[in-house]
């Protein structure tokens, strides 16, 4: 028997719709190359998407057009977002920190058919635009006064186009399956591959997402999402705060400018934000060296890598700020877990709470966990045994967008299999051990570099650190630790070393220090494990190694 309720389409229109009528005055305020501290409402928001559907058809984009976006977080990506979704094109979000390579890889296997293109990144569009040849146009995120010269191929003015077009504008009544939204995974190996998200998974998303334990937001709030909306979404911010009508505040290309970011949390009064942990360090030195505060902020969202367990504890003891710390990727679109207090670990002190804080938390609703071994079998949830993580659920990717064969990924029917190592506890919280290619493999056994870095990163003379993997003859890999430190810091390899003593097993504990200006980060700002590799492939550890 079938219920009997009516079978309303889930679209991103309905979110849209929403905020329009019940949020018409919410604000959105924006730091854009034209404009310092652009503000305008939810109504002028929607009431634009409107004109730039219409400027979609007058430009005869495609009914499923794929139309790309190299943009900074701001009023007018997000203009993009609801307009190009709505109107049942498929808004392909572009990192434009990847390389040219995977630019173009990524822009022609889309099949984009025009991007709108912030005027900071016009220069790099010129650079590719040859290799791009089915692009029909990219149109620049500015005014006529601050449209910069440019040898793109029918480049136009955002602003003029808007201009010509009438805000009137039916939105289609789409299918719920209907493709929304797509995005890239950065492929450290092989090409990247497209996530192609659909209005039903990002709403459900949404709605996972806005719940308590998970990012627990609401009309009161105030949302600066530093999570780069040319990355997953944003992590669902656009969308869930336009949902519960919150006030939003786009730092534009100041992502990692740690005084905007810290005037805007003042000036604009931002109780929750979102980011990787290395956009947060510069933010936290800088609070801590001006002597300035965080006082609106209440929480902030950290994922994408581990957050260090000093980053945390910072945040919760001199700021007052609740990190959420959660997990997801691309293929998750992107939230999968998030770490949120239940009576069973509420009343946790000491060194449980820490180790506690440490898990990235616990399937949001809708999604489902599991760990397997190397024959598949599921593996218990006791908080030890580790294994493969696997996820399914109406928001994780059954497939890649136009992939010539299936990936190994989907290999099991029904499941996705994250490349994460992974525990679960029996309250079902995981804790990422690493990511399968991370993983530090000695004597036979595993050892995880993420918890190595977060003791690392306890030590006050430890900026930023990473461990990796080097070759070792007898035990076939031995943990390398690699350290930037704290600016005047004086610190010794051995004394850091010394510092791992009762925290970790001892044969866990890395068997050299190596200390640089930088370590290299990846286009999603993580740190990136592959190039380190590769500066440390002729790195040979001491001889009186291997314990
Ligand atoms: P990319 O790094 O290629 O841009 P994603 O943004 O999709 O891809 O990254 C997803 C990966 O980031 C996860 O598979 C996991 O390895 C890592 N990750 C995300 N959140 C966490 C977390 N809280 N702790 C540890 N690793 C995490």
């Amino acid at each position: 028997m079938q219920g009997l309720m009516m079978d309303v389409p889930l679209l991103l229109t309905a979110i849209m719709n929403h905020a329009d009528q019940n949020h018409p005055n919410q604000e959105i305020v924006s730091v854009t190359a034209d404009n310092p501290l652009h503000r305008y409402t939810f109504t002028d928001c929607f009431s634009r998407a409107r004109k730039l559907a219409n400027v979609f058809n007058t430009l005869g984009a495609g009914a499923d057009a794929r139309i790309g976006t190299f943009a900074w977080n701001d009023y007018r990506h997000m203009e993009l977002y609801f307009s190009i979704s709505c109107s049942g094109r498929i808004c392909h979000t572009i990192n434009p920190r990847l390389f040219a390579e995977q630019l173009i890889y990524i822009i022609n296997h889309a099949e984009d058919e025009f991007i709108f293109v912030d005027p900071m990144f016009v220069e790099l569009l010129e650079e590719i635009a040859a290799d791009c040849p089915q692009i029909k146009g990219y149109i620049v995120l500015t005014d006529a006064a601050n449209m910069p010269e440019s040898s793109l191929p029918n480049v136009m003015c955002y602003e003029t186009l808007l201009a010509a077009e009438s805000d009137a504008f039916e939105w289609p009544e789409l299918e719920e399956n209907t493709a929304a939204g797509l995005c890239y995974t950065s492929g450290t190996t092989g090409n990247p591959k497209g996530a192609l998200y659909s209005h039903r998974s990002t709403v459900l998303h949404t709605y996972g997402q806005a719940l308590p334990d998970t990012m627990g937001i609401s009309a009161l709030d105030c949302v600066l999402p530093i999570v780069p909306m040319f990355h997953v979404g944003a992590w669902g911010f656009p969308f869930a705060g336009a949902m519960v009508g919150t006030k939003f505040v786009m730092p534009g290309a100041s992502l990692s400018d740690p005084k905007m970011l810290v005037d805007l949390i003042n000036d604009e009064g931002v109780t929750i934000s979102a980011g990787v942990p290395t956009v947060w360090l510069p933010v936290l030195k800088y609070v801590k060296e001006t002597g300035r505060n965080l006082k609106p902020l209440r929480k902030t969202a950290i994922g994408g890598s581990a957050c260090p367990l000093s980053m945390m504890e910072e945040f919760r003891d001199l700021y007052g700020v609740q990190v959420v710390h959660a997990w997801g990727m691309t293929e998750t679109n992107p939230l999968g877990a998030a770490n949120n207090h239940k009576p069973a670990t509420a009343t946790l002190t000491g060194e449980a709470l820490e180790r506690h804080l440490q898990s990235a938390g616990r399937a949001v609703p809708g999604v489902q966990l599991k760990i397997v071994d190397d024959d598949g079998e599921e593996l218990p949830w006791d908080g030890v045994a580790f294994g493969a993580l696997k996820v399914r659920g109406p928001w994780v990717c059954a497939t890649y967008f136009n992939l010539d064969q299936p990936s190994e990924a989907h290999a099991e029917p029904g499941w996705f299999d994250t490349g994460d190592v992974a525990t679960i506890d029996a309250e079902g919280f995981i804790r990422i051990t690493d990511r399968t290619k991370d993983v530090i493999k000695s004597g036979g056994e595993w050892i995880s570099s993420i918890d190595l870095e977060n003791v690392a990163m306890g030590h006050s003379a430890v900026a930023e650190a990473a461990v990796i993997g080097i070759h070792h003859p007898k035990w076939q890999e031995r943990p390398l630790l690699v350290v930037v430190k704290v600016d005047g810091a004086a610190v010794e390899a051995r004394e850091l070393i010394d510092y791992f003593d009762g925290k970790v097993a001892k044969w866990w504990i890395p068997d050299d220090v190596a200390f640089v200006d930088e370590i290299p980060h990846t286009a999603t700002g993580k740190i990136s494990k592959l190039a380190l590799r590769g500066m440390f492939a002729e790195y040979v550890l001491p001889e009186t190694s291997a314990r």
